[in-house]
């Protein structure tokens, strides 16, 4: 089969600077490995990471920086090693790329606790000294390893947000047990995340209730995300507050579990 990775090939959107202004960037992905998948790119969500990044919030952006963390696609070409993907196959690929796959964590399927820390999807140093760069581009090469089968009837416009986003909010619900229907979930900050677990709670047929500061989330939760029924106390579901997110904290007494997820939360 022919490389699908020739000379700057693959089409990127790219960060050059603090700006964080988007251009076009034509740049190489490396050929496919025996143990890796060349993906093309069909869709990829926005995360407030590929915001910071492209921004140099951090302080250690690498430009040009092609931001994208929630990668969904179709399997174009596998190496010789790969059994579980083949070409044609829906795929995603969230926010690493890869580990030392040797660590208790790796060892143990949580290698995004890595303790050589994963290789992120994009701004960071791959073990081939590259800078890894990420889904704002028309196809990525992965070790299959990091790549997650999408089924094929389900939306790839859909899947892109689970692969950060959905997948934060998941997995501390699922470990919390939300999602036996009739436990109340509360949300704050209807925000990318807040809009995920207001999702899931909705689906786990939990009683969801969204904690926000700014009243013009109010129409979106109501009205897109048709938030839970309000029967006959629907002013008291909707807390707003003028006062800072220190306020919300205070009706955490009165919750069993408290997970805090997301950029810059406390
Ligand atoms: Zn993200
Ligand atoms: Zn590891």
């Amino acid at each position: 089969m022919s490389s699908l990775s020739a000379n700057e090939d693959c089409l990127g959107w790219a960060a050059r600077d603090a700006s964080g202004v988007l251009s076009p960037y034509n740049f190489n992905r490396r050929t496919v490995r025996s143990d890796d998948v060349s993906i093309k790119i069909t869709h990829c969500g926005i995360c407030y990471a590929d915001v910071a990044g492209t921004r140099n919030e951090q302080g250690d952006s690498k430009y040009p920086l092609v931001p994208g963390h929630e990668i969904v696609g179709i399997v174009q070409e596998v190496g010789s090693n790969v059994n579980r993907f083949k070409i044609g196959d829906h795929v995603g690929v969230g926010t690493y790329v890869n580990s030392c796959r040797d660590c208790e964590y790796c060892k143990d399927e949580e290698e995004v606790h890595c303790v050589k820390i994963p290789v992120l999807t994009f701004n960071w140093v791959d073990d081939d000294g590259t800078i890894t760069k990420g889904g704002y581009s028309s196809y990525i090469v992965v070790h299959d390893r990091y790549c997650f089968r999408i089924p094929d009837d389900y939306p790839l416009a859909s899947a892109a947000p689970l692969l950060c986003t959905g997948i934060t909010v998941y997995s501390p619900m699922i470990r919390h047990k939300m999602n036996q229907p009739g436990k109340s979930l509360g949300v704050i900050g209807l925000g990318g995340l807040g809009h995920m677990a207001v999702k899931f709670g909705k689906a786990f047929g939990l009683n969801v209730t969204v904690l926000s500061t700014s009243i013009s989330k109010k129409e979106e939760a109501l009205t897109l995300l048709e938030l839970i029924d309000f029967g006959n106390n629907a002013e008291s579901d909707w807390c707003d507050w003028d006062g800072t997110w220190m306020v919300c904290f205070k009706y955490l007494e009165e919750v069993t579990a408290y997970v805090s997820v997301g950029w810059g939360c406390p």
